[in-house]
Parts: structure tokens; C-alpha cells; sequence
């Protein structure tokens, strides 16, 4: 009889997305005649930039020669790339990091759900609340939980942000062996100073313990002082794996590229303590199960290290910039406390009532979809986030029709 892995069992069904199409599809069908505007889910809508389109073009021409025809490529990602985002996503910046501790991936949600295969089934794991979902749940999957109960699993220790530590969680209070951080943040929008990020990367030199360092949105940021690397920050080579995905920077999400940092002496131990390298158990994870990205979307992704992509890139997160700045202030005119929106594509709203409440209240009467933060943990009831990935018109719309309705 083949068993099953019974830690699968205490998933919670992610209500979150399906219950907001329930509710939207509902309003639609009773008000066929109102256009709803969805400020709601993470995914971008604006096409790649020119550089990346020409680049992906020629890759899959040279695809159509036996000559230039290109298989199996390295499972780590082609050198062109590699070497790229070592020298301008982290050399640049004064982060010491060589092409070969980069890994190219499909995303970073794979990544960040893969990495945890390589520690110990009974480390300690803390995940931030308000969490980006898959770090709980591939913990769940894994059996470092146990049982679902008022609203968190047992076993896990929750960094809890809120308004009255500005977003940035404390450190924990009992010991703990990996620890997940994201930021610029989803959902709150957050970011995190150098001191507040050595802070967690001296806790962990302390504790042997490891920091899964998620900056999906590191292209976001614009104030010179946030850092973009956790390797920016002094130590952190031994103690922190840091996930990148092309997705937010340059409109990747349907496309897929990512890459995850392991530095060489990023270190782990074995039951006897002996120190291990995790980059060599992540090298043998990923060639071992991954066969590596295609030819032409790693040509495309390439072509965003070049000067034309870059412009476009950074043109493409300034028109969504421009639009999390509207919502912010529009939300912050209404007489609501806003975190994030400046670096970052999601703006995190205190809605002084309950964040179903809210959401019900946008939908119905102004025609608009967020994302109620309960969805996103205990610490993200009372809350709302607003994303910046639409048009401009539809962001002005939607905040003159917020306006309107909460006058009423
Ligand atoms: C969107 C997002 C990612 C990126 O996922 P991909 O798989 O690369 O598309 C990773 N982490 C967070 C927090 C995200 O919001």
C-alpha cells in the first residue's frame, strides 16, 4: 500500500484568490454593466522591454540552425548570464559575489520553495507575518510543522510586523536555525535599513543560523541609502542565500528567469557539527533535479544587463512606481496610514476596520479589487494592499472612484 506524505494534509487551502474571484465574479454578475479595476494580485501587465523581446528573437533563431542550434545547456545557467548579474546586480554595489555562486533558475518561487531540501528536517524555521505563502507552506510540505491551529502552524516561529515596530520584525525570543526575510516587502511594502538588516546578519553569525534573504523586488528600490543585496552588508557571505527573479524587474512572470546567490562559504553543519559548504549540497540539489533555463529566455534576461535594456527596465518599474506613488497618496489624502508604495509596488493600508470589510466595501462600491491583508497572515488583519501593476488610467480611476465612494 503506497502511503502518502501526510504532512500535505495540513496545508490549509489557500483561500485567499479564490474567495476574491468569488466575490468579484459575483459583483460582476449582479452589476454587468460595471467595469471593475483589479489593483488586487501580483503579476505585471506591461509587455518586456524591446531589448529583451530583439535578444529572445535571436535566440531562438539561432535555435533554427544546426550550427548556432543550442541543447542541454549548464543546469547553473550559461556563463554570459552568470557573469552579468555578478558584476552589475552585486560587484557594482560592493557586494563580493563571483559568477559561479549564481544559480539561473525558473523563479524564485521555486527556489524559495526548493532551498529548504537542503537543512535538517528538525531546524527551526521563522517566517515573517505577513508572509509571502510559499516560504510556510513548502516548510509544511517538509514536516518542520505541526498542526494548523488559530491561524498558525505549531512549530513555527512567526517574526511578526506591525505598525509598532515599523514593519521590520524584532529578533526572535527563542533560537532559531533558518529564518526568511523579503524584502522590499510583499505584501507590506516595507524595506529595511543596512543596520536593521546587520542586525539580522550579526543574529545569525551568533546562532549558525541561516537567512533566506527574498528580493524579488530589489528593483524597485530608489533611495540610494536601502540596500539591494543582503551582501552588501558585512558577514553575510557565511550566514545568507539571497533569491532575484526577473519577474517584477523587467515583466519576466510569464516569461521566467530568476537566480539564487549561495556564496562558497555560506555554511551549514552536520548532526556532529562539522561545517558544511551549502552552496555544494544547493549545486548538487539543482543539477541533480533541475536541467537548467532555456537558451532564449536567458539570451531575453541577458539583455537586461545590456544599456538599452536597462533604460527600458528601469523605465518599465518607474511607470509602476509612478502609479504606487498616485495610490499612496490618494489613500494617504483619505486619511490612511500607507506603508510602502515608494520602493516597492505594493502599498499597505490600515483600513480601521476589518480587512474583508474594506475589500467588500472597494469592490462594491467604488469597483475595485485589493487584496485583504488577512490573507497574508494574523498580522495582516485590519489591512489591505493595494498593488501598482495596471495602467495609469486605470490607477486614476480607481482612486477618483475610492474617493467617491467613501464620501458617500
Ligand atoms: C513575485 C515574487 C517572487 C517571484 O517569483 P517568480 O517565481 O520568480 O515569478 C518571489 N518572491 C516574492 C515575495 C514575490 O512576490
Amino acid at each position: 500500500m503506497i502511503k502518502i506524505n501526510e504532512h500535505y494534509l495540513k496545508l490549509q487551502a489557500s483561500y485567499l484568490f479564490a474567495d476574491i474571484a468569488r466575490r468579484v465574479a459575483a459583483f460582476q454578475e449582479a452589476h454587468p454593466d460595471r467595469e471593475v479595476i483589479k489593483l488586487g494580485i501580483g503579476d505585471v501587465t506591461r509587455a518586456l522591454p524591446r531589448a529583451c523581446v530583439e535578444a529572445f528573437h535571436q535566440g531562438v533563431d539561432e535555435m533554427a540552425e544546426d550550427k548556432s542550434f543550442k541543447g542541454y545547456g549548464p543546469e547553473q545557467g550559461y556563463a554570459f548570464l552568470r557573469e552579468k548579474v555578478a558584476q552589475q546586480d552585486f560587484q557594482a554595489r560592493g557586494a563580493d559575489i563571483s559568477a559561479d555562486e549564481v544559480f539561473i533558475s525558473d523563479g524564485a518561487k521555486c527556489d524559495n520553495g526548493n532551498i529548504q531540501e537542503i537543512f535538517s528536517r528538525d531546524a527551526v524555521v521563522a517566517v515573517p507575518d505577513p508572509v509571502y505563502p510559499v516560504y510556510v507552506d513548502t516548510n509544511v510540505m517538509a514536516g518542520r510543522t505541526g498542526k494548523f491551529q488559530d491561524g498558525r502552524y505549531e512549530g513555527l516561529v512567526y517574526l511578526e510586523s506591525t505598525r509598532d515596530n515599523g514593519f521590520i520584525p524584532d529578533l526572535p525570543s527563542t533560537p532559531v536555525d533558518l529564518i526568511y526575510l523579503c524584502y522590499p516587502n510583499n505584501p507590506t511594502g516595507a524595506t529595511i535599513t543596512k543596520d536593521q538588516l546587520k542586525t539580522w546578519v550579526d543574529y545569525a553569525r551568533d546562532n549558525r543560523a541561516v537567512i533566506l534573504f527574498d528580493a524579488a523586488y530589489e528593483y524597485f528600490i530608489r533611495d540610494e541609502k536601502i540596500p539591494h543585496s543582503i551582501f552588501e552588508i558585512e558577514g553575510a557571505r557565511e550566514v545568507a542565500i539571497e533569491f532575484r527573479s526577473l519577474s517584477k524587474t523587467a515583466g519576466f512572470t510569464g516569461t521566467r528567469c530568476a537566480y539564487t546567490v549561495a556564496p562558497k562559504n555560506c555554511t551549514g553543519y552536520d548532526a556532529d557539527g562539522n561545517p558544511h559548504s551549502l552552496h555544494k549540497l544547493w549545486n548538487r540539489r539543482h543539477s541533480t533535479k533541475f536541467n537548467g533555463v532555456s537558451y532564449p529566455v536567458q539570451k531575453a534576461a541577458e539583455a537586461v544587463y545590456t544599456e538599452a535594456g536597462r533604460t527600458e527596465t528601469r523605465a518599465l518599474v518607474d511607470y509602476y512606481l509612478q502609479n504606487a506613488a498616485k495610490i499612496r497618496s490618494a489613500m494617504t489624502e483619505l486619511g490612511f496610514e500607507c506603508v510602502g508604495g515608494e520602493n516597492s509596488p505594493y502599498i499597505w493600508i490600515d483600513g480601521k476596520r476589518d480587512s474583508w470589510e474594506f475589500f467588500d466595501l472597494l469592490l462594491n462600491k467604488a469597483g475595485v479589487v485589493c487584496t485583504p491583508g488577512a490573507g497574508f497572515g494574523r498580522c495582516g488583519k485590519g489591512y489591505i494592499r493595494i498593488s501598482a501593476f495596471n495602467s495609469h488610467e486605470n490607477v486614476d480611476k480607481a482612486m477618483g472612484r475610492i474617493k467617491d465612494a467613501l464620501a458617500d
